[in-house]
């Protein structure tokens, strides 16, 4: 028997950045009713928030939902009528200005230097730090121009390999690059959990929609976990919904 069931977010239990539509929230409550849960994904606390923990029935027994925003650098648990942080794995001042002065060095360096930017280029999540080139508030129109073939990005992502040794750099969204500690992926955070609820990994089970080479649910199964591989949140719900009745 499976103690834990642990999700990815973005296209598994909602559409990318969308909140929790209700019949997941009522599906994650039966869930509940059974097993610890657990979502992990790359966005930061308040993504988190606002797609999964707003979006929870009053029923849903909180005290077995373990969030774990950035890919498993936070975790968040709810005691007391309020989600507290467990712990948060941040990046002190001093990597923090190294990343930053890496950044600005190899756009020099590379030569792509955004003529114009819109807003902070830099987003701090703590245990993560995003680079998005043409800035956070670029219009959809110029981020999809800026670099659609990773052409510029894998110039400076080769770049900052070299600055910046034993971080790592990978490129995400449209026009960015992600920076985090070396060895932080699903696998990472999901060891993280069994260390903190004291859950042993075969008795967690991982569901998501990037199970293959490359994606990055893909660490889950590396690990040895049982996975599911689903299309889209409504397969989701097929799949919480067969569990639940396999664990009552
Ligand atoms: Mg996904």
């Amino acid at each position: 028997m499976k103690q834990l069931i642990a999700f990815d977010l973005d296209g598994t239990l909602a559409e990318s950045k969308q909140p929790l539509q209700d019949p997941m929230g009522e599906a994650l409550a039966d869930l509940l009713g059974v097993a610890h849960v657990a979502v992990i994904s790359g966005g930061d606390w308040p993504q988190f928030q606002k797609q999964v923990a707003s979006r929870l029935p009053a029923r849903a027994d909180l005290s077995k939902l373990w969030l774990m925003p950035t890919t498993g650098t936070k975790l968040y648990t709810y005691r007391d009528g309020a989600w507290n942080s467990v712990y948060a794995e941040l990046f002190d001042d001093a990597t923090k200005a190294k990343i930053l002065k890496a950044f600005d060095e190899s756009l020099e360096a590379t030569g792509f230097k955004p003529e114009q930017t819109w807003g902070e280029r830099i987003e701090d999540r703590g245990s993560q730090i995003t680079f998005s080139a043409l800035g956070q508030e670029a219009p959809v129109k110029e981020k999809e121009h800026w670099d659609p073939k990773f052409e510029k990005r894998k110039v400076i992502q080769a770049d900052l390999k070299q600055r910046l040794p034993g971080l790592s750099i990978n490129m995400g969204g449209a026009t960015s690059i992600d920076i985090t500690q070396e060895g932080v992926d699903k696998a990472y955070g999901l060891k993280k959990l069994r260390d903190e609820s004291g859950i042993p990994l075969d008795s967690m089970m991982f569901i998501g929609d990037a199970i293959f080479p490359g994606g990055n649910d893909y660490p889950a199964k590396e690990l040895g976990l049982d996975t599911v591989r689903v299309r889209d949140p409504e397969e989701t719900i097929s799949v919480v919904t067969a569990i639940v009745a396999c664990q009552k």
